[in-house]
């Protein structure tokens, strides 16, 4: 049920969810590209110099020449395909001897294929031939060395600068002297890795680069630039996803809180009073305050980190074992650890974190409690007592807070450290690796950074469990209002009033039964009211009277029995055509802050002034709007407060009025008025309202002693009906009530 609506919700913002998450597959690309390129400018631009493979662009025809001697026959086809020959003092060489000013008097191969294939191809190939070459080279430059290798091989390669290169193509011992040295130089080199091989042979391919008269300083800064101003543009790139994103992920939270929010009014707004007694106001209030913002901040979270969390970190893991196969396992232990560590804190603050919405919902109700009965607590003298218990939901939500805090605070460096032995577990394994050849140094930052990128990942992921906790129970909260049966529903094909309204209201045997209260607080109750009388409904407080005439508008459905207007069921016609035909004064009157006009037109928008003024005389409160200066304009404080009881129950009368309607309900209008008021408007009323079917409830029998029909009401049940000089003589309960009020000469 939960999850269904949740992504109900979601659904406008599919759209927006899809970009959000691919732009973060991006942003995740881009910074699990940013250690790769670091890697690049350690190992290529500062070690190799800015040489980044084995195959020269460029290449002298005699160092071509000697190379070929240590390739194969079939690489030799390979190498010489990539390349082609520029020889010097043509116009070709002309267009290469700014680049490679050698030409002048020496013939260059220039590399035709700059393709990646090829290059990955011919990189193995090139370095191992070059660094024979550049072996063999070192021995022509150097006796000593050429004696003791001839010593150690058994070789008699002649010293004093002699070309070897010639010797092995023209001595009768040449092929064989070649063969030796390819032998051991390949078996040397093979214990390295080609990626060693290559990195090695760079530095001969630098000195070619100086043989050929460039500017390798020139070289090396351009590498570093290159790829210095792509991380640049990476970075960018990457903090431009977080901004999107960021404003992606507010929009869709802010959305789907505002969507919740609008269902969850409406829904309210349909809520008879039986949905109303089972939530209270306040709690209604937070559910779509406090619980929404909750959902709407971990919708966020959830649109930032959930889809991107995965990505760098599964993506880190993938690329920090492409650098460093053999040191996968500081990664996993990392996580290990980082996982026990969170698997700690919660099990610790989880129960806490919980409680956190409880308590909050438990300082708002007090808050609200002691706020709203503010006159009762000072009048009984109790605000050291509700000082207490605010204190107490307050201290109660510090302390978990503190806690929380607590937790955190000690979770925080626990964490730094974590990811510095981290660092420093790399750095002592990737130096050993790199002593023996094993991990290029730039390569080792770069593992670094992956292993970083995939702990924060996890901390991130780990931050949602913070937050969905705290989340779900408010999403249940909300559900629970949104799922909430209305009892009181439209009928399916509503009928409709028969005209001309007449306004006949007859209840037929109805009995009501509030939800949850064990007995029925209506029995067996038949009457009907006509159209042009005064049907009264007089009793002690409690028996039923509000009960009673709170059915007619549908407040609440009768449990058995049926109440009927015109001879049509009130279930059966629409709760719009039936409250249209009422007016209806509550017991307990309500002003909406505003004016006296706007609170007026509350009952009918298009009522003219004159059915204003009409209206206030007839409710007596002509005075009260005449001694202030803005007259009908005057302000009207939220709930009405700036008016006295007396004063807002004739403004809830004046209200009723203007709407004119056939029906007029008044429950307990009067029962703030002093005694001549009472009269005055009581007159007035009965001549505006004489035409329609009234309902009084009243304590008063002065009030009602000219009801065409009274109904007296004890314990939910009838107990006498009549007028009230029938009354006098049939009902005892009547008579006492009348006895107690009226003085004798009234009762004759
Ligand atoms: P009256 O208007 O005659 O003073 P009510 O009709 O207000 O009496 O109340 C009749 C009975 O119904 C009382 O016992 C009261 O406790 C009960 N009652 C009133 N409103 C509710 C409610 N919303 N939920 C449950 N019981 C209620
Ligand atoms: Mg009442």
């Amino acid at each position: 049920m939960k999850k269904v609506r949740m992504i109900k919700y979601t659904k406008p913002y599919l759209i927006m969810i899809f970009i959000a998450i691919g732009l973060l597959y991006a942003q995740a690309n881009f910074n699990l590209t940013l250690p790769d390129y670091l890697s690049k400018i350690v190992n290529v631009g500062i070690q190799q110099g800015g040489v980044e493979d084995a195959v020269p662009e460029a290449i002298q025809e005699i160092e071509m020449n000697r190379t070929l001697l240590f390739l194969t026959p079939e690489n030799q086809t390979d190498v010489l395909n990539a390349y082609k020959l520029v020889n010097n003092g043509t116009t070709e060489a002309n267009q290469y001897i700014d680049k490679y000013p050698v030409l002048i008097n020496q013939s260059v191969y220039v590399l035709t294929h700059t393709d990646s294939a090829t290059i990955t191809h011919l990189n193995p190939i090139m370095a191992r031939a070059l660094l024979n070459v550049a072996f063999v080279e070192l021995l022509m430059a150097n006796d000593t060395l050429l004696n003791s290798t001839n010593t150690l091989l058994g070789l008699s390669l002649p010293g004093n600068g002699t070309d070897l290169f010639e010797y092995f193509e023209t001595n009768p011992m040449g092929p064989y002297s070649k063969m030796v040295i390819m032998a051991v130089v390949t078996s040397q080199l093979n214990a390295l890795g080609d990626k060693f091989i290559i990195q090695a042979a760079t530095q001969v391919v630098r000195a070619e680069y100086e043989a050929l008269g460039m500017d390798l300083n020139q070289l090396q800064l351009n590498y570093l630039l290159y790829y210095g101003g792509l991380m640049i543009l990476l970075t960018i790139l990457s903090m431009a996803c977080t901004i999107a994103v960021s404003y992606l992920s507010a929009k869709i939270a802010t959305g789907i809180a505002r969507d919740m929010r609008r269902d969850i009014f409406k829904k309210i707004e349909k809520f008879s009073s039986a949905e109303f007694d089972s939530f209270s106001t306040a709690s209604l209030i937070t559910r779509s305050t406090n619980d929404i913002t909750q959902v709407q901040m971990a919708v966020m979270m959830i649109v930032r980190m959930v889809f991107y969390a995965p990505i760098i970190g599964i993506g880190g893991v993938i690329h920090a074992i492409e650098l460093a196969p053999t040191m996968w396992w500081i990664i996993a232990m990392a996580v290990g650890v980082l996982l026990g560590l969170i698997l700690v804190v919660f099990y610790i603050a989880l129960p806490k974190f919980k409680s956190i919405q409880r308590l909050v919902d438990r300082l708002n109700l007090v808050a609200r409690e002691s706020l709203t009965g503010i006159m009762v607590v000072r009048a009984f003298n109790k605000q050291q007592y509700e000082e207490g218990r605010f204190d107490k939901a307050n201290i109660d939500l510090t302390k978990v807070s503190l806690f929380i805090n607590r937790v955190m605070v000690i979770m925080m460096p626990l964490m730094m450290m974590l990811m510095n032995v981290l660092t420093i577990v790399i750095i002592w394994v990737g130096s050993h690796e790199i002593a023996n050849a094993n991990l290029q140094v730039g390569d080792m930052i770069a593992f670094m950074q992956y292993a970083i990128q995939v702990a924060f990942a996890f901390l991130m992921l780990s931050l949602m469990f913070i937050i969905l906790p705290r989340a779900s129970v408010s999403i249940s909260r909300i559900a629970e209002v949104l799922k909430t049966d209305i009892v009181i529903q439209d009928a399916e094909n509503p009928k409709l009033f028969t005209e001309p309204f007449k306004g006949t209201i007859e209840f037929r045997n109805v009995s009501f039964r509030y939800a949850g209260a064990p007995e029925d607080a209506l029995h067996n109750i038949s009457f009907t009211a006509h159209s042009g009388e005064v049907t009264a409904f007089i009793g002690p407080t409690g028996s039923g009277k509000s009960t009673l005439i709170n059915l007619v508008p549908r407040f609440y459905d009768v449990t058995s029995g049926a109440i009927l207007i015109d001879g049509i069921d009130v279930r059966e016609v629409s709760q719009h055509d039936l409250r249209d035909k009422i007016g209806f004064v509550p017991q307990k009157d309500v002003l909406f802050s505003g004016t006296v006009e706007s609170n007026l037109l509350f009952a009918d928008e298009n009522a003219s002034e004159e059915e204003l003024k009409y209206a206030i005389q007839t409710a007596q409160i002509t005075d009260f709007v005449d001694a202030k200066s803005e007259g009908i304009a005057t302000e009207i404080a939220q709930g009405g407060t700036n008016v006295s009881g007396g004063q807002k129950q004739r403004f809830a009368i004046a209200r009723a009025l203007v709407k004119k309607a056939p029906i007029n309900i008044l429950d307990d209008s009067f029962s703030n008025l002093d005694f001549k008021t009472d009269v005055a408007l009581r007159k007035a009323l009965r001549k505006s309202i004489s035409a329609s079917t009234v309902l009084i409830v009243t304590q008063r029998v002065s009030t009602i002693k000219n009801a065409d029909q009274i109904i007296v009401i004890n314990e939910g049940r009838i107990v006498g009906k009549g007028t009230h000089v029938e009354l006098m003589e049939t009902c005892p309960i009547y008579k006492d009530i009348a006895i107690s009020q009226l003085k004798l000469e009234e009762l004759l």
